[in-house]
């Protein structure tokens, strides 16, 4: 039987009191570890460690896009895959180009002896320890023996992008940031999951819009028309923290499929025959 095992590193929106921002882990059946999103600060290591998953076992990651609570926690898994294995392959960070362009800036802001440039981060001792992939929308990456992925636009800013992760017969598709969006109904379809973003529920929908994102009712509606096999929603805001009943019982009137929203450290399977 192939599984694939989501962990939730990070499920806290920005502007989140309560939670890590927006981290992943696809633990795939042909044994890929694939890091969707890389939180801020310590986040994905402090909550890896707990799960038993440490910086120099991550070797791709999937990034969405350029805001910090997605990007920032890249510097410290490098600094600590890097201590923990020098002479541990690249990380590789595969995204557009334009999210690409400002994970080098935060690179060259934060890193003080290493060089960034156009191809990788490079230590004084000439050691390659973060290389860039940049992707083409649609363009399909080959990240292990059965597992490919590709990116897809969304509704968010500029370069913003969701990854259809293919795996073993099993379909992953994560929104990343979004407002509603065709897109990623059109690139979610028959996902076995669908991880998809919800700030808020339609009570606060002009807001949520207004902030790039979107209502619980929102993501239902693409898990539905995307017939994905389940729906898992992420991205929580402060006040839907201790009660997140409203984003499932909103989401509940629009997708009949299983409906979780996903709690910092939070795991769930997805298997097939
Ligand atoms: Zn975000
Ligand atoms: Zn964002």
């Amino acid at each position: 039987m192939a599984e694939v095992r989501i962990s939730f590193l990070g499920t806290g929106a920005g502007n989140c009191i309560h939670r890590a921002h927006t981290a992943i882990v696809l633990d795939c059946p042909d044994g890929t570890r694939l890091l969707l999103d890389a939180g801020s600060g310590n986040s994905v290591l402090r909550h890896g460690a707990q799960l038993g998953m440490h910086a120099e076992d991550f070797e791709h990651v999937l990034l969405s896009h350029r805001h910090g609570d997605h990007m920032g926690g890249l510097p410290h898994i490098q600094g600590r895959r890097t201590q923990m294995a020098p002479s541990a392959s690249p990380l590789l960070v595969h995204s557009l180009e334009e999210s690409l362009a400002g994970l080098q800036d935060l690179f060259r802001a934060v890193s003080i002896t290493h060089q960034v440039d156009q191809d990788s981060v490079t230590t004084t001792d000439g050691n390659r320890v973060v290389a860039w992939d940049p992707v083409e929308v649609g363009q399909w990456i080959t990240l292990g023996e059965n597992t490919r992925a590709s990116c897809f636009l969304v509704n968010h800013i500029g370069g913003a992008a969701g990854w259809r992760v293919e795996t073993g017969g099993i379909t992953v598709v994560f929104s990343g940031d979004t407002r509603y969006s065709e897109s990623l109904i059109e690139a979610s379809q028959g996902a076995d999951l669908l991880i998809h973003e919800a700030l808020s529920t339609e009570d606060d929908k002009d807001g949520a819009s207004r902030r790039g994102h979107c209502t619980a009712a929102e993501a239902a509606q693409a898990a539905s028309l995307a017939g994905a096999g389940q729906l898992v929603i992420t991205h929580i805001d402060t006040p839907f923290h201790s009660n997140t009943q409203p984003l499932a019982d909103e989401a509940r009137a629009h997708y009949d499929g299983p409906i979780s929203v996903a709690d910092d450290l939070f795991i769930t399977t997805v298997s097939r025959p």
